[in-house]
């Protein structure tokens, strides 16, 4: 009998890519506006982000705020005279295309699909997140996808989890995992969530706030080890 039922998957660093498609998705939008992208205009937008997405994550702003003032921040902080709003629209659309997979995302899931129910957990933009599930062809082999915009929350808190496992037919929270690569979105809503967790640490990071792992893994096909 398989100790797990239900797994739940996080979507950017996690089976796709995020980082690849975010740096194409970057240099096109700054090469469309003839906007210099170098390692400090890189790093300071790097900031700005992080900042954003933690001050969603702790629930501070929304996503709007997060995706329509990080290039606006970045513009005032570079002194660029640009529209940072649609400039967010470029690079969204831009975002969209992308679509690399993690390594082994594929054979994993190819594995997993018949033996367990999967789902999709992802704080993000709807629309964005079902193409690039759609251009990946990983969206078939999950049985419903939960996009935190369309929800009302994100990822970890508990409202989240609470508006998917409504959805979710006869779930046992004891057979239920979180995979993910986010300790403060992902396994920390996993616990949040009273799930089990399975970190994805492929840079092997610290876990400075010692937020509860159950599992550590550095590569999906690690997975195998214990599903
Ligand atoms: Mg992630």
């Amino acid at each position: 009998m398989n100790k797990f039922k239900t797994i739940l998957f996080d979507i950017d660093g996690t089976l796709l890519d995020f980082k690849a498609s975010e740096e194409e998705a970057l240099e096109k939008v700054f090469a469309m506006h003839n906007y210099i992208l170098d390692e400090h205009v890189k790093g300071t937008y790097e900031r700005i982000n992080k900042f954003l997405w933690e001050q969603y994550e702790l629930g501070i702003i929304d996503r709007n705020m997060v995706i329509y003032s990080r290039f606006v921040k970045l513009f005032e902080e570079l002194g660029i005279d640009g529209d940072g709003i649609r400039f967010e629209d470029e690079y969204q659309e831009l975002l969209g295309e992308g679509h690399a997979l993690m390594d082994g995302a594929r054979e994993v899931l190819e594995y997993l699909h018949p033996k367990y129910e999967l789902y999709v957990v992802t704080n993000g933009v709807t629309r964005t997140q079902m193409k690039r599930l759609q251009d990946s062809k990983l969206k078939d082999y999950f049985k419903d996808i939960f996009v935190s915009e369309a929800t009302g929350y994100q990822k970890p808190m508990k409202e989240y989890f609470d508006y998917c496992f409504e959805r979710i037919p006869n779930l046992d929270l004891s057979k239920t995992i979180i995979i993910g690569d986010s300790l403060s979105s992902d396994i920390q809503g996993g616990n949040n969530a009273s799930v089990a967790t399975c970190w994805v640490n492929p840079d092997s990071l610290d876990n400075k706030e010692k937020i509860s792992v159950d599992y550590e893994i550095k590569q999906l096909k690690e997975l195998y080890s214990f599903l």
